[in-house]
C-alpha cells in the first residue's frame, strides 16, 4: 500500500510518500524526523487533537473552549465528542484546567479563561 500525505505538524507542509510493506513502513519526502513519525502513525494508527466547547453552568450563555490534552485515535473521536457534549463546568476556569479525565486516553482541558 502506498499513500501520499501532507505533514500537518508545521507550516512547511511537506508532501510525504508512505509505503507499507508487511510490517515495514517507509516514509519519504519528510524534511525532519517528526514527519517520518507522523507518516508512520497516520497509516498505522491515526490520531487527532479534538477541539470543542463545554457549557459553563453558572454563567448564562457562556461556553469554554476545550481540547484533548493529547491526540486520540481517530476512531474514538465521536466517543470523545459525546463525552464533551454531556459535560459542564463551573466558573472560574483557567487555561489548562482538566475538565474531564481519561476520555479515550486523554484528559479534556480548557483552552480559555472564564472568570
Ligand atoms: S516533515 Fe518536518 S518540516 Fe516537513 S512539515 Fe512535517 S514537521 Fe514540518
Amino acid at each position: 500500500m502506498e499513500r501520499n500525505l501532507t505533514c500537518i505538524l508545521c507550516p512547511r507542509g511537506c508532501t510525504l510518500n508512505v509505503t507499507v510493506d508487511g510490517d515495514n513502513v517507509f516514509v519519504t519526502g519528510n524534511s525532519c524526523p517528526r514527519g517520518r513519525y507522523y507518516g508512520e502513525e497516520e497509516v498505522v494508527a491515526p490520531k487527532r487533537t479534538v477541539t470543542s466547547i463545554v457549557r459553563v453552568s453558572n454563567r448564562d450563555d457562556v461556553m469554554v473552549s476545550v481540547k484533548t490534552e493529547t491526540p486520540v485515535a481517530k476512531a474514538d473521536i465521536f466517543t470523545v465528542m459525546e463525552e464533551i457534549r454531556k459535560a459542564s463546568v463551573t466558573a472560574p476556569v483557567r487555561v489548562g484546567d482538566v475538565i474531564l479525565t481519561d476520555v479515550c486516553g486523554s484528559n479534556i482541558i480548557a483552552t480559555k479563561n472564564i472568570d
